[in-house]
């Protein structure tokens, strides 16, 4: 099979591979869609310590089970799925907690193991899910990176119903979270970004109010889309300094960050403000079961769609991809790749 090999920070290549077979409990998928996540990119570049070459990246994929590990798992053959990527032991204090992404040994698939950028993947029959066969598979490949910001913005909404709402970054995650913001019944969504480009697309799909980080001043602009009810949720999927500090300045007293971007890790923000204002600070890291089937139910019912905001390209272009996203020469705010 052919497959795309991330072999140096900002090498790919396209390279004949044995296409896997699956041991025990594991089956095979045929891929049929793979979008390409934003830690990916970090990942290319050689910055993430968990991606180590040579490896096969891709964890936000749906395809058809092609062949099974052992007969029992026979009513899975020539289903068609999405991967929940993210595998736990369900045995440690976390997982039994519920807290399974958090997991002491948590492992995801296209990280810690090969992944989606290939023909074939392998993927233990636990971690799947099924979708039905008129799914349409890039809409269907969303679920993973749906799941991840369907936890953040929920959770960051908890004590917040109708509130107004800002999200920074238009990349994939930060989008997902302004649609599902305005799902759970957010007032007023506002996103922020430093491409102009992204922002037109944005208005182009409904998220109507918008603000580009540098050019606009961010407290009259938000003052002037939000009014005197001010915001209540910020949330950041970007995380710079320059965000996370203008987040806490945004925010109403008693209003929530929710941090998800993990762009930078040390950052300098004034705690004894938040302390007197009553500012929570949350983070949230990947989903759970239940986050993850959420995901799944709200592309099935059309609710979140691909439409208008992300682009297709061919599995073997998916070098000249990554070095797009890299050159910011990317407008869409996700890449999903077909073998
Ligand atoms: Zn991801
Ligand atoms: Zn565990």
């Amino acid at each position: 099979m052919k497959a795309l090999v991330w072999n140096a920070a900002e090498q790919m290549d396209w390279e004949e591979r044995d296409r896997p077979a699956p041991q025990g409990n594991e089956a095979l998928i045929r891929i049929e869609a793979v979008g390409i996540c934003g830690s990916e990119i970090e990942g290319y570049l050689g910055h993430n310590s968990l991606r180590k070459p040579p490896l096969i990246m891709g964890h936000e994929f749906c395809g058809i089970v092609e062949e099974v590990g052992d007969v029992k798992n026979e009513s899975w053959m020539n289903k068609k799925i999405v991967v929940n990527p993210l595998l736990f032991c369900g045995q440690c204090d976390r997982c039994k907690k519920g807290l399974t992404q958090l997991c002491e040994q948590r492992k995801i698939i296209g990280i810690h193991q090969p992944g989606a950028f290939a023909d074939w993947a392998v993927a233990p029959v636990e971690a799947l899910v099924e979708v039905p066969v008129g799914l349409n598979s890039v809409r269907a490949a969303l679920a993973e990176p749906l799941a991840c910001s369907l936890r953040a913005t929920r959770r960051a909404m908890e004590r917040h119903p109708f509130a107004n709402v800002v999200v920074f970054g238009a990349g994939g995650i930060g989008l997902l979270c302004a649609m599902t913001a305005k799902l759970l019944g957010a007032a007023k969504v506002m996103i922020v970004d430093t491409n102009p480009e992204r922002l037109k697309m944005c208005k182009s799909i409904g998220l109507t109010h918008t603000a580009h980080a540098r050019e606009d001043r961010l407290e009259e602009r938000t003052r002037e889309t939000f009014g005197s009810k001010g915001v209540d949720v910020v949330i950041d999927a970007a995380g710079f300094q320059p965000t996370r500090e203008a987040a806490v300045k945004l925010l109403n007293a008693g209003g929530t960050l929710m941090n998800i971007g993990l762009g930078i890790d040390e950052t300098l923000l004034p705690i004894n403000y938040t302390i007197r204002q009553e500012i929570e600070i949350l983070g949230s890291f990947c989903y759970s079961r239940q986050d993850f089937q959420d995901a799944v139910d709200l592309l099935i019912a059309g609710k979140i769609t691909e439409t208008g905001w992300t682009e297709i390209r061919p599995l073997a272009e998916g070098f000249q991809a990554f070095a797009h996203l890299v050159a910011g020469e990317v407008t869409s705010g996700k890449i999903v790749l077909k073998p």
